[in-house]
């Protein structure tokens, strides 16, 4: 049987099994390419579902994707991180502050950096003089560490008397 009822819009033989489909994804310039995928489609609402076998290859090329975007933006932090000679410790500090080894994992791959932060990299790759005015700007921007608390001795003279 080549038609079946849609689950999606309920149109009675809305959904046609189709084979040797291939699809392209793309992220950031890379491609995937997907081939022989075969499933069923809605000719009304469109909704397609891709049958088991292919749809764990679509997933499996989607993880791939994203992977290599990680990858990919990573090289690039630590490209524009080196022409400005900073460390990784220092551009935790100076940047995004977290963790110290929060750069090492953005730039490994594992986690993508938050968007302001490639923003502000991205920034200092194209204008690296503004460096300077960054380690001015840090200056008491990071709340931590800010607070001293000083103990009162007199007023623990009060509540002892
Ligand atoms: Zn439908």
């Amino acid at each position: 049987m080549n038609t079946q009822q849609c689950f999606s819009c309920g149109a009675p033989e809305g959904m046609v099994h189709f084979k040797g489909r291939g699809e392209t994804l793309s992220a950031k310039g890379m491609e995937r390419r997907i081939d022989d995928m075969s499933g069923w489609e809605c000719q009304k609402c469109g909704e397609v579902e891709l049958d088991d076998e292919c749809g764990q290859r679509y997933s499996d090329a989607c993880d791939e994707l994203v992977l290599a975007c990680r990858k990919m933006i990573g090289n690039e932090m630590k490209r524009i991180r080196r022409k400005l000679h900073l460390t990784q410790k220092e551009t935790v500090q100076l940047l995004s502050g977290g963790g110290h080894n929060a750069f090492s994992r953005y730039e490994r791959g594992e986690v993508l950096p938050p968007k302001a932060l490639m923003l502000l990299m991205r920034l200092l790759d194209r204008y690296p003089h503004l460096l300077a005015d960054a380690r001015n700007l840090a200056e008491g921007a990071d709340l931590r560490g800010a607070f001293k608390f000083t103990e009162h001795k007199e007023q623990e003279a009060l509540t002892t008397s």
